[in-house]
């Protein structure tokens, strides 16, 4: 049986924290489904559309990754993937009160679905969608934080 895992997120954009994390997962599972959260009830910079296609380009068609937009209960999502992991990053500890909830209420909702936790790589630990959001709108340099093509994409929307 293939080992399926799906790396939720809201990817508003997508960071080298996060490119880290899926590569490092691409080696335990033999797919990686790259899911962007599609909350209505969240308000995003880019849409999930724009945020999927980003991720699109970045990996082409490389083997063994998948990226769509998801909504609703993740553990469902899961179930219709027919994934049985789930795969967040940890960075401070401030990650870790929210990551517990979330992971103790996804076991009660499916029991067969684990989590597994990545620790972030150093040299990305402080690094968030959000103060990239802030830093490029400012005028600041994002280099070695994020791929060309989300510079590229963040100083459009900003000008
Ligand atoms: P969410 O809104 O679901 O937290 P994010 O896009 O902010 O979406 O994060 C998705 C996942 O990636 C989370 O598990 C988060 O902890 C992790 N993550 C974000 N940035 C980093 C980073 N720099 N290093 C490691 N993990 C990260």
């Amino acid at each position: 049986m293939s080992k399926i895992a799906i790396y939720p997120g809201s990817f508003d954009p997508i960071t080298n924290g996060h490119l880290d994390i899926i590569k490092r997962a691409r080696d335990l599972f033999d797919k990686v489904i790259i899911a962007v959260n599609n909350n209505p009830l969240k308000t995003f910079l880019f849409t999930a559309q724009e945020r999927v296609e980003m991720i699109k380009e970045l990996f082409n068609v490389s083997e063994g990754i998948e990226v769509e937009s998801f909504r609703g209960l993740l553990v469902q999502y899961a179930k219709k993937k027919g994934a049985h992991f789930i795969i967040r990053g940890l960075r401070a500890l401030s990650d870790f009160e929210y990551e517990f909830q979330m992971d103790l209420m996804n076991r009660k909702l499916n029991p067969g679905i684990q989590t597994i936790y990545l620790m972030t790589n150093q040299r990305y630990s402080y690094l968030s969608s959000g103060i990239i959001k802030e830093i490029v709108r400012l005028g600041g340099s994002a280099e070695g934080l994020i791929p060309d093509l989300v510079e590229k994409k963040l100083l459009e929307k900003f000008t």
